[in-house]
């Protein structure tokens, strides 16, 4: 299926590794030109230079923490106009909410709640003004299940407020082809997800291989997801059909969320 992007411009955060960067290859493989963005200059650029040599897209990297003022602009500066903005940044860590300080609160408001709100201030009005726009969170599977994950009550607490403001921006936007919508991963294999097993498997005395076949068993599809699954189904997302899809919260866990719906 032609997912009618050739030619359009995206702006994907946290993209050098994990879901980012699958998301990032998906969309350059539909012919999208890229600011891909990722605070380690060295792992951006490898990713860069892999994408462009793949795809033959422009791809242009950002070095740059998006959760800070000066990062958002060095991305948006780059790209002031994407038609496609995907909002992604690392999760705060897992831990008992107890050893959370209100410093470590804020980080997580600023890197998992406000960042992607101010992005999407920054460039929601162009998408409204040409009249097309696809916005995709990368919020988790535990805004929906939040007793899975008792260690990540923080992540969850603060992407819960970013869902609740989708949920009403989402709709002030819809009429003029811009479409707002979140993708829920379970548990993907990544960098990330390897850390949380080990402090899960550290948290209960389990070897990390037990933990891994543990969480697997889990999942009625018997594993973890791959990111391109994941990269391909945002493509989806922001693709021209896909122009009637908004304000949705999507899991994509291979069957591990228990409700009908
Ligand atoms: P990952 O493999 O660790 O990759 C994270 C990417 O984000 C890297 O490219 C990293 O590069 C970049 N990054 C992190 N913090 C950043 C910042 N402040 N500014 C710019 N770039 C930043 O993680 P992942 O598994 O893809 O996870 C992506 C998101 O999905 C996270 O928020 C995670 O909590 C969520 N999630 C993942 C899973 C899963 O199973 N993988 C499940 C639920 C939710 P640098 O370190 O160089 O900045």
């Amino acid at each position: 299926m032609d997912l009618g992007l050739s030619g359009k411009k995206a702006v994907v955060c946290a993209a050098s590794k994990g879901l980012g960067r699958a998301v990032a290859v998906a969309l350059a493989v539909e012919g999208v030109d890229l600011v891909i963005n990722a605070r380690s200059h060295e792992t951006l650029e490898i990713t860069a230079e892999n994408i462009r040599a793949k795809t033959g897209v422009s791809v242009v990297p950002i070095a740059a923490d998006i959760t800070t003022e000066a990062g958002r602009e060095a991305v948006l500066t780059a790209c002031p106009d994407p038609d496609i903005l995907v909002n992604n940044a690392g999760g705060p860590p897992p831990g008992d909410f107890r050893d959370v300080s209100r410093e470590d609160w804020i980080r997580a408001f600023d890197a998992n709640m406000l960042t992607p709100i101010l992005l999407i201030r920054a460039v929601v009005d162009g998408m409204i003004d040409r009249r097309f726009g696809r916005i995709v969170n990368i919020t988790t599977s535990g805004v929906k299940s939040p007793g899975t994950y008792p260690q990540l009550g923080v992540s969850i607490g603060v992407r819960s407020g970013l869902t609740g403001f989708m949920g009403v921006l989402s709709r002030q936007v819809a009429r003029h082809n811009v479409t707002i919508n979140a993708l829920l991963p379970g548990r993907f294999e990544t960098d990330r997800l390897r850390e949380t097993i080990k402090f899960a498997a550290a948290t209960v005395g389990r070897s990390v291989e037990e933990q891994t076949a543990l969480a697997q068993n889990l999942i009625p599809a018997g594993r973890f997801g791959r990111p391109e699954e994941f990269g391909d189904f945002v493509a989806f997302l922001c693709s021209a059909q896909a122009s009637y899809l908004t304000g949705q919260n999507i899991v994509l866990d291979g069957g591990a969320f228990p409700g009908l719906i």
